[in-house]
C-alpha cells in the first residue's frame, strides 16, 4: 500500500522565484541570448529559481576572464598567507550564512533541512583546513648534486581550472574543489550542476565580499551539453576537476584531451557493506539503513549493496527491514526527516526501472519499491532488494535512489569478491569485531575508502576518491593543493662550467 505524503508549500512558494545572474569577470551579467533556467523544487513542485542560461559564449568570456586573472592579476602572485586571509574570511561568510545557503540547497536538490546544514558546516571545516594547507605548500631542495649545484623544485598554480560539479551535494561538492585550487593561486571557472546552481552564486558572492579580486572565480549555470562540453574542451582552460557520473567523466576526459589538460575524477560507485555474523549487529543494522538511503541514496557513497554473511543474513535482514519502516520519508524542508524528494520525475522513473528489472531478473522487493503518492514532489518509499545475485543489474549499476541490494556470502573471501564484482571502486564498510576479518576485507576490496566498523564518515584530512571506475585522483589530504599545481624544476650552476660539451 502507498502511504500519501501532505506537503506544505513554505513560504517561498508564493515569491517571485529567486533570480541569480552569470558571475563573469566579477560582475553578474545576464546571457548574452537573454536564456533563463527554471528550476522547480522537487519536494514541493513550485519554481523556486532563475538562473541566466550560459553557453558557449559565456564560457569563452569567462575563461578569458580567469585566464586574465591568472596570467596578471594579483591572486596567484600574492603571498599564501593573505590567500589565506581570503579563503578564512570566505569561511566565516558562508558560516553566518549557513541556514540561507542550506535551504536553497534543500529547496533546489530535495534533501533534508537538518542534513543540509550539517553539509554547509561540513564546507565551511573545508574551507578553513584550505586556508591552512595554503601556507604549508612547498617544494624540494637538493644540495646534493654536487659542489657546483643545487637543485629546486617548485610549485606553481596550474593555471585556470574547469570546475564541473553534480546536483547531489551541491554546496558541499565545489567546497572540495574550489578552496584547494584557490589556495594553490589558481583561478577558477565552476559549473554546477543545472539543477542546483543557486548555491554556488551565493557562494561567488560570497567570494566577492571576502576580498577575491574579480576574475578569480567565475560561475555559469548552463547545461553539460552547452557549458560542460565547451568549457571542458577550452584551450584555455589548464585543468578539469570533475564530479559526477562515470559515463559523463568518460565524456570529459575525451574532451580534456584535446588539448592534454589535467582531470580529476570523482565519479559513481557501487559500494558495498559487509557485514561478518560477530560484528555488532544492532551498529551495523543501523549503518547498513543509514548507507541505503541517506539523501535518499543519491550519494556516490551510498552502501547500496549490503553483503551478509549467510549464516545471519535472515535474522539481519528483518532487523533491517524493521529499522526501515522508522525511516521518515516526506518533506525536505521538515526538521524530521530522513528522507526527502528524488531531484526529479526522471530519475524517479529510472529507479522505478531498475525495481522493475530486477523484480524480472528474479530478485524480491521485499520493503517499499514504490512511488509514494504525495500532495507535491517526488518521493520512493525506501526500498530492500533481497535474493539478488552478483549478475544482476541491480546489484552491478549505479541505481542512484533508496534502494538496497541484499547479497549473501561464506566467507572473507567471498565477502571480498562480491565487494570487487563491479566495475565502480569507490567505497565499502566492514563489519566485525574479529581483526582477521576486517584486515582480510580491508586490503581485498579494491576502493579508494574502506570503512572498520563505520561508514561514511569524512574528514577533510583524509583523501577521498575512487579506484577503476569510480574516478581518477584523490580529494582532500594534505596533498589537495598539491593537486592544482605543477612541478617545475630549477636547477642552479655556479662557478665555472663543469661539463663542457665539445671541450
Ligand atoms: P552527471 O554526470 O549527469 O552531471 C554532472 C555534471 O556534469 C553536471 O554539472 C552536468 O551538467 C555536467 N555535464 C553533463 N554532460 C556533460 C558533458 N557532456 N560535458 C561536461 N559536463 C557535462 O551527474 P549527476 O547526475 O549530476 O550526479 C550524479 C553522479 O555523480 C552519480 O554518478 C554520483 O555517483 C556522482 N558523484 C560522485 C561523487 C564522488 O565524489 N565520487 C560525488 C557526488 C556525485
Amino acid at each position: 500500500m502507498t502511504a500519501a505524503l501532505t506537503i506544505a508549500l513554505p513560504p517561498e512558494a508564493d515569491r517571485d522565484p529567486a533570480s541569480y545572474k552569470l558571475l563573469i569577470g566579477g560582475r553578474f551579467v545576464d546571457a548574452a541570448d537573454g536564456g533563463v533556467i527554471e528550476r522547480a523544487s522537487p519536494g514541493h513542485g513550485f519554481v523556486v529559481s532563475r538562473y541566466a542560461r550560459a553557453t558557449e559564449k559565456e564560457v569563452d568570456t569567462a575563461v578569458e576572464a580567469a585566464r586574465r586573472a591568472f596570467e596578471t592579476g594579483p591572486w596567484p602572485r600574492m603571498k599564501a598567507s593573505e590567500r589565506a586571509s581570503v579563503l578564512l574570511k570566505a569561511a566565516e561568510l558562508i558560516e553566518m550564512r549557513l541556514e540561507e545557503i542550506a535551504r536553497l540547497d534543500v529547496l533546489e536538490s530535495g534533501k533534508p533541512i537538518a542534513q543540509a546544514r550539517g553539509e554547509i558546516a561540513g564546507a565551511v571545516d573545508i574551507w578553513r583546513y584550505a586556508a591552512a594547507l595554503a601556507r604549508t605548500l612547498h617544494g624540494e631542495s637538493y644540495a646534493n648534486l654536487g659542489e657546483a649545484m643545487l637543485g629546486v623544485v617548485v610549485r606553481e598554480p596550474i593555471g585556470v581550472v574547469g570546475i564541473v560539479t553534480p546536483w547531489n551535494f551541491p554546496f558541499l561538492i565545489v567546497s572540495q574543489k574550489l578552496p584547494f585550487a584557490l589556495a594553490a593561486g589558481c583561478t577558477a571557472v565552476v559549473k554546477p550542476s543545472e539543477m542546483t546552481s543557486a548555491s554556488t552564486f551565493v557562494l561567488g558572492e560570497i567570494l566577492l565580499s571576502a576580498g577575491l579580486p574579480e576574475g578569480v572565480v567565475n560561475v555559469l549555470a548552463g547545461t553539460g551539453e552547452e557549458v560542460g562540453a565547451p568549457l571542458t574542451r577550452h584551450p584555455g582552460v589548464d585543468m578539469v576537476s570533475f564530479t559526477g557520473s562515470t559515463r559523463v567523466g568518460k565524456l570529459t576526459m575525451a574532451a580534456a584531451s584535446t588539448s592534454l589538460k589535467k582531470v580529476a575524477m570523482e565519479l559513481g560507485g557501487k559500494n558495498g557493506q559487509i557485514v561478518f555474523p560477530d560484528a555488532d549487529l544492532e551498529a551495523a543494522a543501523d549503518a547498513a539503513v543509514f548507507g541505503g538511503f541517506f539523501n535518499a541514496g543519491e550519494c556516490c557513497n551510498a552502501g547500496s549493496r549490503l553483503i551478509v554473511h549467510e549464516a545471519i543474513a535472515e535474522d539481519f535482514l528483518a532487523e533491517v527491514g524493521r529499522l526501515t519502516d522508522r525511516v521518515t520519508v516526506g518533506d525536505p524542508l521538515d526538521e524530521g526527516t530522513k528522507v526527502g524528494a528524488i531531484i526529479s520525475a526522471a530519475h524517479a522513473q529510472k529507479i522505478r526501472d531498475y525495481l522493475d528489472g530486477a523484480a524480472s531478473d528474479g530478485a524480491r522487493i521485499v520493503r517499499g519499491g514504490k512511488a509514494l503518492s504525495a500532495s507535491a514532489g517526488e518521493y520512493l518509499a525506501p526500498t530492500i532488494v533481497a535474493g539478488a545475485s552478483s549478475t544482476m543489474a541491480i546489484a552491478r549499476e549505479e541505481v542512484f535512489g533508496p534502494v538496497l541490494t541484499v547479497l549473501a556470502f561464506r566467507d572473507a573471501q567471498e565477502a571480498v569478491r562480491i565487494a570487487n564484482d563491479t566495475n565502480y571502486g569507490l567505497s565499502a564498510g566492514i563489519w566485525s569485531s574479529n581483526m582477521d576479518n576486517c584486515l582480510t576485507v580491508a586490503r581485498g576490496v579494491r576502493t579508494g575508502t574502506v570503512w572498520v566498523n563505520t561508514f561514511m564518515d569524512g574528514f577533510p584530512e583524509l583523501p577521498f576518491g575512487g579506484y577503476r571506475q569510480s574516478g581518477l585522483g584523490r580529494e582532500l589530504g594534505l596533498r589537495a593543493v598539491e593537486d592544482y599545481t605543477e612541478e617545475k624544476t630549477i636547477q642552479f650552476h655556479k662557478g665555472p662550467r663543469t661539463n663542457w660539451w665539445l671541450g
